[in-house]
């Protein structure tokens, strides 16, 4: 592991001003004491060696190999072997080697904490026992002394190293408590700005980094599932070298069971080295924590009892002194409460915000749906909207067909590409789920869905299949009006909240393809004769002059029966016009039942009828024609006392496009007179035109 430049080098930058301070204040003793030649000559050899071991040390090997272990080692050997080397030299002026080690055991000590001090306080006294050794002859050694020289500087350097820190500790306590209020004022203020959470929450990371310090941060948020942990932010993003950077950002909760227990516990944890491999599966581990950290700590978000989300610290710096301290947990944990707050009152926020964007989207669509009474326009309207407020790939509006028990498909857009309507039969599919339960559907994942939903998907519009559905009934009291229903390919496209939006659209809908129904009804009235439902006059012949073209460019026949009642204003005279009334109706509806699909029945004026039969030659007209006759003298003409009085006979007169006429009028003149023929044939008759 290799730390990136700038931090190691700022992390020893102070140590090696007090060595380039120790090689400065040594070499000065030559200026200052009166040194023979020989000595000036060794003062000068150990100045140029622990120059250039300081800047070897310092600026190559530090920012090579960081601070391993044997780096730490290499450094205190060094440092206390170089010191060594000149203790005969500064002995003769009584300046003992053991005072020098203790500078650097108390510099180590203030800069770097116990852990190097200790260090440097060990080889001091082993260096002070190979010092001797060297110096003096073997059989010269007073062995005693040297064991008693040895343990004291040992007891002094373990002193010395305990009285650095002290003294560090006490320099930086107001330091570092400044840095931790400025990081709970700082994170609060950030919670207070008016911005995305997503941005809020990098932000706070990055402070988090730089200020508590740790060498990573990065704070993850659960979804609305609870089943994945998305990050929100994280600092710094590239924090090594050769470690494997995290682009990855979701991780689903079940792959993390230490962060599940933190997480129910409501309390944070500290993980060493040793521990780290057990957070998560090796496959995500790095992506999770960068890689190469000594400690990870992970705090729980959790307010209200509701479990939000983590925030984990992790700690790469060995030499700084304990990297996750108290004081840094403790300050961690009252960020981590206030930043749970913050994302609470921000989910509140945008939970407002949705529910206001939400009705003015169904304001909106009210206002649009509720601009037209046509039904066909009102269909078009409701897929707009739709389409507006929930962009996906597949729409469908269909109505409800009781009588054949169908869902008339009217408005199918698939990927865009628009379908003919659609009759697709009620039977298992997803319509029909929701047309049995009068109840929404939300399909997250069909393919995995659909045997617990005892569903068979039916195919429509582009022949695949969806994979998110969503669909929602349009209900008019208990009254089935038909659904409104979404579709993508993509699973999981649709939430609860686009649930929610289609049931609130398809009410509006409901209400305004109730009002489109009564308005078609009242409009299908307005052109119809009150007395016998057949259309009126005008209504008529805009059918018929409509059904013409449509048979001219369908290249089909369209024929036309005129008919008249036979003696009418005799049977009006023998039994009255209430009587004459009766007998209209009676004629009105045998021929309406006797009506193909796409004929019509229009009263011309008095008792005069008119029947179009699109699609029909000058043949078949004659065989209905023949079948009116039949059925209206077999029809029973009741009125009070249920007497039976006798039916009224009619004269049809027949003509057909294109055969006798090309335009609609002509049509109607060519009957007209076959009409005339069939009267002077003595009436009860019918005639083709000529
Ligand atoms: P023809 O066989 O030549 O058609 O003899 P007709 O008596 O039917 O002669 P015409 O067509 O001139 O008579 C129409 C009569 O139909 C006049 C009117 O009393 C009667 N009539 C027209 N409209 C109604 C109606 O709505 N109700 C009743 N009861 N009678 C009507
Ligand atoms: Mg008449
Ligand atoms: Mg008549």
């Amino acid at each position: 592991m290799r730390l990136v430049k700038g931090s190691s080098n700022l992390l020893f930058h102070p140590i090696e001003f007090s060595y380039w301070a120790g090689i400065l204040g040594i070499r000065a003793l030559g200026w200052l004491l009166p040194m023979s030649r020989d000595e000036i000559y060794h003062l000068n050899l150990f100045t140029v060696a622990a120059s250039l071991f300081t800047l070897a040390f310092f600026h190559w090997l530090i920012p090579r190999y960081g601070s391993r272990p044997w780096v730490n080692w290499l450094g205190a050997y060094g440092s206390v072997f170089l010191l060594a080397s000149i203790t005969p030299l500064l002995e003769r002026y009584d300046i003992h080697s053991e005072i020098l080690y203790m500078g650097v055991v108390a510099s180590l000590g203030m800069r770097g904490g116990r852990r190097p001090a200790r260090i440097a306080a060990g080889v001091a006294a082993s260096t002070e026992v190979v010092t001797r050794i060297l110096i003096d002859s073997i059989s010269a050694l007073n062995y005693p002394a040297l064991v008693v020289n040895a343990a004291f500087i040992l007891l002094v350097g373990f002193l010395v190293s305990e009285l650095g820190n002290a003294l560090y500790v006490a320099a930086t306590e107001q330091e570092r408590r400044n840095r931790h209020l400025s990081v709970l004022l700082k994170v609060g203020m950030l919670a207070s700005q008016p911005q995305p959470l997503g941005e809020t929450l990098s932000q706070i990371a990055e402070i988090i980094a730089r200020d508590a310090p740790v060498t990573v941060c990065r704070i993850l948020l659960l979804d609305a599932q609870e089943q994945n942990l998305i990050t929100y932010g994280v600092y710094p993003l590239r924090p090594f070298k050769d470690a494997a950077t995290s682009l990855e950002s979701n991780f689903a909760l079940n792959d993390l069971p230490e962060v599940q227990k933190i997480l129910s516990q409501g309390e944070h944890r500290l993980f060493h080295q040793e521990e780290i491999a057990h957070l998560i599966l090796d496959a995500k581990r790095t992506a999770f924590y960068f890689g190469g950290m000594n400690q990870i700590c992970i705090f729980p978000l959790i307010t209200k009892q509701k479990r939000l989300g983590v925030i984990v610290v992790g700690e790469a710096r060995r030499i700084e002194r304990e990297p996750c301290t108290q004081a840094k947990i403790d300050l961690m944990n009252a960020l981590a409460a206030h930043v749970s707050q913050t994302i609470y009152n921000s989910l509140l926020f945008e939970d407002a915000q949705r529910q206001v964007g939400r009705m003015e989207m169904l304001n909106k669509v009210a206002r649009a749906i509720g601009s037209t009474i046509e039904m066909d326009d009102l269909l078009e309207l409701i897929y707009q909207q739709l389409s507006a407020a929930i962009p996906c790939d597949t729409y469908f509006v269909g109505l409800y067909d009781p009588e054949e028990n169908v869902h008339d498909v009217r408005i199918l857009v698939d990927e865009g590409v628009r379908f003919p309507p659609a009759r697709v039969p009620v039977g298992s599919g997803l319509a029909s789920w929701v047309l049995k339960n009068r109840q929404p559907l939300l399909v997250r994942h069909l393919s995995l869905e659909s045997d617990r939903l005892l569903v068979q998907p039916i195919q429509v519009g582009q022949n695949r299949m969806s994979e998110s559905w969503l669909g929602a009934p349009i209900a008019a009291g208990e009254r089935y009006l038909g659904l409104l229903a979404l579709a993508s390919y993509t699973p999981n496209v649709f939430s609860e909240d686009d649930q929610s939006l289609l049931v609130s659209m398809a009410s509006q809908a409901a209400l305004a393809l109730d009002n489109a129904r009564q308005h078609a009804e009242v409009k299908e009235q307005a052109r119809r004769d009150s007395l016998t439902g057949a259309y009126n006059h005008g209504y008529f012949l805009t059918l018929l002059s409509r059904s013409l073209e449509e048979c001219r460019t369908q290249n089909a026949p369209l024929s036309l029966i005129m008919m008249d009642v036979d003696f009418f204003k005799y049977y009006n005279d023998l039994y009255g016009h209430l009587v004459g009334d009766e007998a209209l109706r009676l004629l009105s509806q045998v021929v309406l039942c006797s009506l193909p699909k796409k004929a019509f029945l229009g009263r011309w004026g008095g008792e005069e009828f008119a029947i179009g039969l699109p699609g029909a030659a000058a043949e078949e007209a004659k065989e209905l024609a023949q079948h009116i006759q039949t059925s209206l003298a077999q029809a029973e003409l009741k009125i009070k006392n249920d007497e039976r009085l006798a039916n009224p006979t009619v004269s049809q007169g027949i003509a057909a496009f294109p055969l006798h006429a090309d335009q609609a009028d002509e049509l109607v003149d060519s009957a007209d007179r076959a009409l005339y023929v069939a009267k002077s044939n003595g009436r009860n008759q019918i005639a083709v035109a000529p």
